[in-house]
């Protein structure tokens, strides 16, 4: 078999600034060993986060000149609802700024004291918004998904019998919608099949509940399905897409995922009453339903977008970018989440740095000594992203601790990568010199953006 080469040609490049290692240890001693307060042009190779930070094509571009602004019954607008509708098949298509605008409007309208939404595993803006409104996210992983090294086909999906016994027990009254998060994020980017999708739909509706999708990365999913679910290997991704799509009520979509742009979303249904209510809601918050927080050009580049990832030859690529990596490190050893899922890699950082109490953030360890010997820039997410206190000041931390790369799309190349797995190589083989760290300052809530750390010695 011949390499899967990148299924692009690049036509505007943007430099990269090199360091030294004495550099970056300056670089991390100024940023207090944070890697959210280091500046941008400080990192070589960024793997922060996969969320708007896709490099857009030409066709994209040349829809960000073509976009229409008028205020109302904008050309772009009517664009971008065609596609998503041929796509999703929902009749109603709201525009929103981003993913968490969309839950912030659905769960203000549906959430509220007293009301539980399940998903198979909430992202955080989900779960943020869904208990501002007073109600409680409930995550449905099975056993099998928290299991770094089981290898599953599918380990984002949602546990069918937690969820009929959740829906028994607390009736329809109390469970306004079901959700389900393609790819599973939290859960290490792992898929969700359709036979878990469609039987979760099945249960939300025999209790006449609505089923809902956080549609972020679909087509990621629907590329997992095509490959590893049987029935579906001769079938196009538009078609698993739409399949997906097909059994549920509705969804929120972050399109700095999928559709390959650097802001904007949608929230999208079928109910009528609820679209409705929904639009009232966002042309207070975020604009006029033709555009609705986003400017014309935005909306173009986004339905131009959905119509390129769903591109088979971009999700071999994507997908395969990331098991390359991933085979190149688990053969030396490294320990990850397996198999790796569609967007990231996830060092498992208990077994990297067994020595490193979760008190002392073995995690954050990683993510330094990754930027100090290379300049790759990851995130944890263990004690310091999910960790509590209990009423003495002892952590609580939570069960993995991880360190996440997350893969741009379309933005670096096969040497961009092989340079990726070196750093992490030579970190790993640095393992036993590596020391944890302590907090010296905190915020209350989603402390990992702003704490200052200091290296443990
Ligand atoms: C990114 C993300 C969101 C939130 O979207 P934003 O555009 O960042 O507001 C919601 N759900 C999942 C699964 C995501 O990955």
């Amino acid at each position: 078999m011949k390499t899967i080469i990148e299924p692009f040609k690049i036509k505007s490049v943007e430099p990269i600034r090199f360091s030294t290692v004495a550099q970056r240890e300056e670089i991390l001693r100024r940023a207090w060993y944070n890697p959210f307060l280091i500046h941008a042009d400080d990192v070589m190779i960024d793997l922060l986060t996969d969320s708007g930070t896709s490099a857009m094509s030409a066709k994209q571009w040349s829809g960000i000149m073509d976009g229409d602004e008028s205020y109302a019954g904008s050309r772009s607008f009517y664009r971008f609802e065609r596609t998503v509708r041929e796509l999703t098949g929902f009749t109603h298509i709201i525009p929103v700024h981003q993913g968490r605008a969309a839950e912030k409007i659905l769960f203000s309208i549906v959430g509220g004291r007293g009301k539980w939404i399940p998903s198979n595993t909430h992202f955080d803006t989900t779960r943020a918004n869904i208990e501002a409104s007073g109600a409680e996210a409930v995550d449905l992983l099975p056993a099998a998904g928290m299991q770094p090294r089981l290898r599953a086909d599918f380990k984002g999906n949602i546990d069918l019998e937690a969820l009929e016994s959740f829906l028994r027990d607390k009736g329809p009254a109390a469970v306004p919608l079901v959700m389900i998060t393609v790819t599973n994020n939290s859960g290490g980017g792992q898929p969700v099949s359709m036979a878990n999708i469609r039987e979760a739909s099945r249960i939300a509706h025999s209790y006449g509940i609505p089923f809902f999708i956080d549609a972020c990365r679909f087509a990621e999913n629907a590329y997992f399905i095509k490959l590893r679910e049987k029935a579906y290997a001769g079938r196009s991704v538009q078609e698993i897409s739409r399949e997906m799509f097909s059994y549920a009520d509705g969804c929120t979509m972050s399109a700095k995922k999928d559709a390959l742009v650097n802001m904007g979303g949608f929230l999208a249904m079928n109910d009528g009453d609820l679209a409705v209510r929904a639009r009232n809601l966002l042309i207070v918050t975020e604009g006029f339903p033709t555009y609705g927080g986003l400017a014309g050009r935005d909306l173009e580049a986004i339905a131009q977008g959905l119509e390129e990832v769903v591109d088979e030859d971009y999700l071999k690529y994507r997908v395969r970018s990331v098991e390359y990596l991933a085979e190149k490190i688990i053969s030396k050893g490294v320990p990850i989440v397996e198999p790796p899922g569609g967007h990231a890699i996830y060092i498992d950082a208990k077994a990297f740095l067994p020595e490193v109490p979760p008190h002392e953030y073995p995690g954050q360890a990683v993510v330094c000594e990754l930027f100090r010997v290379g300049g790759v820039r990851s995130v944890e997410i263990g004690s310091v992203m999910f960790g509590k206190y209990d009423a003495h000041g002892i952590l609580i931390p939570p069960p993995m601790e991880l360190v996440r790369l997350a893969i741009p799309r379309r933005v670096y190349t096969q040497s961009h990568i092989d340079y990726v797995a070196e750093v992490i190589l030579e970190t790993f083989e640095r393992r036993n010199q590596l020391r944890g760290y302590r907090i010296i300052e905190e915020s209350p809530v989603l402390r990992h953006f702003t704490a200052k750390f200091a290296p443990l010695h």
